[in-house]
């Protein structure tokens, strides 16, 4: 393998379908039973504030019956021990990365557990249910809302990933489909630059044909295997 010092890895659903949490488009194409444009865009939060609140509440509630699997906490041992820069970038709103240790990451799409003032746009951690309608402890607007990037919406942090894929000289996509952009269009800057691109997948995505080389497999054996592969370097 060529010299590698810096890597940026992006993850997405399928790496946290193993602790039993569904992925988004599942086998039926809905995130547990209903439909994107129901509860993932802005218009949806207009239309119908109880429903979208209501479902990020289930989501945000079942995350205290899961826990990481082997894929996190591989990719946690990989932070400790990576000299190197390291970047997890995650487009999942679940908070397994970080219980399973990573430090070097951060959330593109927003979070379960935490809720963002449609009126200030100040954000903060939140793990119960959030009705519609709940006042902003800093602006005291009634515009809390659940810190989801919905689509249409801007992802977090594009500045801070731009510049970690432009120093990559590795970049691994884990578990994602390939097909929410802006995510899915970063193989090709990875590429762009030269970086070496990996994809570890349960199968091959839309993006595969982007990837130096694709494995395909469950994520709690192929990123322990990979991870283990990186630090023998
Ligand atoms: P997706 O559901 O579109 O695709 C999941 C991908 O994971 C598929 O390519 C599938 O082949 C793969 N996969 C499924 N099981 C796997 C396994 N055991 N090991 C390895 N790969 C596996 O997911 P996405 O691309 O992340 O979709 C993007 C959106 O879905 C994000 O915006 C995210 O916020 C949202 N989402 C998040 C969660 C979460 O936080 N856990 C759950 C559902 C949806
Ligand atoms: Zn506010």
């Amino acid at each position: 393998m060529p010299d590698i010092r810096n890597i940026v890895i992006l993850t997405g659903a399928g790496i946290s379908a193993e602790s039993g949490l569904a992925t988004f488009r599942g086998p039926d194409g809905l995130w547990e039973g209903h439909r994107v444009e129901d509860v993932c865009t802005p218009e949806a939060l207009a239309r119908n504030p109880a429903l979208v609140h209501r479902f990020y509440d289930e989501r945000r509630a079942k995350l205290t019956e899961v826990t990481p699997n082997a894929a996190h906490a591989a990719l946690a041992e990989l932070d400790r021990a990576w000299p190197g820069e390291l970047l997890i970038v995650t487009q999942n709103v679940d908070d397994l990365h970080e219980r399973a240790g990573a430090n070097r990451m951060l959330h593109m799409h927003g979070e379960l557990m935490s809720a963002l003032c449609a009126a200030c746009g100040t954000s903060k951690p939140w793990h119960d249910a959030l009705p519609p309608e709940t006042p902003c402890p800093f602006c005291n607007a009634p515009a809390l809302r659940p810190d989801i990037v919905f689509f249409g919406e801007m992802p977090y942090e594009m500045d801070r990933i731009d510049a970690a894929l432009r120093d990559a000289d590795l970049f691994v996509s884990i578990g994602t489909s390939g097909a929410v952009y802006p995510a899915a269009g970063f193989v090709q800057t990875a590429r762009h630059i030269g970086a070496r691109t990996l994809e570890l997948n349960l199968d091959s995505s839309a993006g595969s044909i982007y990837f130096d080389e694709t494995r395909t497999g469950p994520a709690s054996v192929l990123v322990p295997d990979w991870v283990k592969e990186v630090l023998q370097l």
